[in-house]
């Protein structure tokens, strides 16, 4: 039955004080069946996959179509800033709580560590309304559902924490969807993933209570919103950050460590996405988990051929989300949970803990870098330099990331007195990075403006003559960006491939040329050059993955899927669980191997 979206409208749903929970039935799907399940994620329940997959109750359990005994589900209110404004009350109308299971296999000290509270939130996406569905259905798609599955997987093999996806299961159930707003919809498969991590709880869980009177006007202490703020922090910290719980007696010290950590947690995270080229593509602040691990695989990206303003969500048209604005919006919406949690953590302590965010994301980044590049016996003052040009060459050739990356370990040191054959090798370096590189058709192809070129124009003028209006309509970043397109767009205009070839091979001889001289350093006052030269491929082939999931590879499965055929999905979990290993299958870059199109999958 369908809960009425206003709760005046029935007696069966009313305000309830001092509770961010609402009890909820999933709703069944009519019969459904697995696609794929995560034998790696269902082990942290204690479940043996296979004997999941062949259990026929196996899909009912898990779609949330059955309860297990003594699961009490439950959808959580929370809120958010989306797209830089307060939205509100929000969230959850689609993911649905079934509760938190504690097995004996979850005690093992390095998933305790992982999970110090030893017990896995498990929940189901998708399963339906909740009181908080709004004008949807709390539904989700068969391509929304394989996107979160693979990708929630991926990253965690990948070393990048993040919440994970025990199964997908499908249906015969059938939600309407528009994808492209064609005015073509289209009667899609309800389908469910469930999800496991420690907590969901996320910064979105602290600002409904802050929030809740300007966005509702209603009255605060009635609701007994202070108080569970207060309890839902005391949860949080007690059960995920136990350290900080005994190691500061001090209500108030206890509390401003805790917004450090997350701020740690976060700057560390950021980082990683930004050496793994992950652009999330949708963070406001409800999907900031508590914990600092990657949350909601909307319309998130890998990038293909690198380029710092990468936006993977379609309707981001400012780029706000872009690659690399990520660590200054993830440092806002730190600072926006530090304004939720204002009554526990004064302020001026949350901007003395922020003051550090830019420090720890750019020591994590190098950190992390420095292993990419296989830069480990020293740490020059020139490294920063070098991964700057290393970027800027791969965008100026169009070159492919996680390609680029993962070739850099066969570029060889020079080793001293040996300058014969260095030149060949320096040559054969140069080579090996121009078959990442663009093709002139590409890099045009890449470079067009997205906006026209007319309302460019327009705009240009706009800005000198009225600039007032010119910032109510658009932003000088927008501009800024597709000005740089057209300028470089224009310069390929007037080249050859020939001559555009031979730029390449220019531009990576000289940053090959400042590669290998620091590697030189590496080997300076070592005796076992031969040992040094293999840790540094190690670390790099463990720190440069050879597989990501790119687009059209996610792409292939769904429409796979899409077509009744769900093997692809599990082969590319296969692959995707050894990104670093040198296995067939799924190297091909994304223009060859199919469609490079934005992903659409958030519009589910
Ligand atoms: P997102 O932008 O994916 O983070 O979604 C924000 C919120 O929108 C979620 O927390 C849900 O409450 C809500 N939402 C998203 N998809 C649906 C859906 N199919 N039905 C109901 N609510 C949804
Ligand atoms: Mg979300
Ligand atoms: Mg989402």
């Amino acid at each position: 039955k369908k809960l009425p979206l206003d709760p005046s409208e029935e007696p069966g749903v009313r305000q309830v004080k001092g509770a961010c929970f609402s009890r909820v039935k999933p709703q069944p799907l009519t019969k459904p069946r697995f696609v794929a399940v995560s034998q790696e994620a269902l082990a942290l329940l204690g479940l043996d996959g296979e004997a999941v997959l062949n259990d026929p109750l196996g899909p009912e359990y898990l779609s949330g179509s059955r309860v297990m005994p003594g699961s009490e589900p439950a959808a959580h209110c929370y809120c958010g800033h989306q797209f830089g404004q307060f939205a509100g009350q929000l969230g959850d109308g689609a993911a649905c709580y079934l509760g938190e299971v504690k097995v004996p296999s979850a005690q093992d000290p390095e998933l305790l560590r992982e999970n110090p509270s030893g017990r896995w939130e498990i929940q189901v996406k998708g399963a339906g309304l909740t009181p908080y569905s709004r004008q949807a259905d709390g539904r989700k798609v068969l391509r929304s559902s394989i996107r979160e599955f693979l990708c929630s997987e991926a990253m965690h093999f990948l070393g990048v924490p993040t919440t994970r996806a025990g199964s997908v299961v499908t249906s015969d159930s059938r939600v309407i969807r528009d994808v492209y707003y064609s005015g073509n919809p289209r009667h899609e498969r309800c389908s469910v993933v469930l999800r496991i991590a420690p907590t969901f709880l996320r910064f979105g869980s602290f600002e409904i209570f802050k929030q809740a009177d300007e966005f509702t006007g209603r009255q605060g202490p009635s609701y007994g919103r202070d108080e569970i703020r207060g309890q839902m922090m005391d949860y949080v910290i007690d059960m995920f950050y136990p350290e900080i719980q005994q190691n500061y007696p001090d209500w108030l010290e206890r509390n401003v460590a805790f917004f450090r950590e997350v701020m740690l947690r976060t700057a560390r995270l950021v980082a990683q996405w930004q050496c793994v080229g992950f652009c999330h593509g949708v963070l406001n602040t409800d999907n900031m988990s508590i914990l600092g691990v990657t949350l909601d695989y909307g319309p998130y990206g890998f990038m293909d051929r690198f380029d710092p303003d990468f936006i993977c969500n379609a309707s981001d048209n400012s780029g706000r989300y872009s690659y690399q604005a990520q660590p200054a919006i993830c440092r806002w919406n730190l600072v926006k949970l530090a304004e939720a949690l204002a009554p526990e953590l004064p302020p001026d302590r949350a901007e003395a803990v922020m003051d550090e965010y830019l420090d720890l994301f750019n020591r994590f980044y190098l950190e992390n870098m420095r292993k990419k590049l296989g830069l480990l016996k020293k740490e020059e003052p020139e490294d920063e330099l070098l991964i700057t040009q290393l970027l800027q060459t791969m965008h100026n050739t169009g070159a492919d990331f996680t390609n680029t990356f993962r070739s850099l370990s066969q570029i060889s040191c020079p080793t001293e007195g040996q300058s014969e054959g260095d030149e060949d090798l320096a040559k054969k370096a140069t080579d090996l990075l121009l078959e990442q590189c663009a093709s002139l058709e590409e890099l045009k192809a890449a470079n067009k403006p997205s906006m026209d070129p007319r309302e460019l124009a327009m705009l240009l003028s706009m800005a000198q003559s009225n600039p007032a209006l010119f910032q109510m309509i658009s932003d000088r970043a927008t501009i800024a960006r597709q000005l740089e397109r057209l300028s470089r767009l224009k310069d390929l205009m007037e080249t050859s491939q020939e001559e555009l070839r031979t730029k390449h091979a220019e531009e990576w001889t000289s940053w090959i040329t400042r590669y290998r001289k620091r590697l030189a350093l590496e080997l300076e006052g070592q005796s076992d050059v031969q040992a040094v030269q293999e840790e540094r491929v190690k670390v790099m082939d463990s720190a440069n993955p050879r597989v990501v999931l790119r687009n059209y590879i996610a792409q292939n499965a769904i429409e796979a899927a899409e077509n009744g055929d769900f093997s692809e999905v599990q082969r590319v979990l296969k692959v995707l669980e050894k990104p670093f290993s040198d296995q067939p299958g799924l190297e091909l870059p994304a223009w060859m191997g199919g469609d490079g199109a934005t992903a659409q999958a958030e519009r589910d």
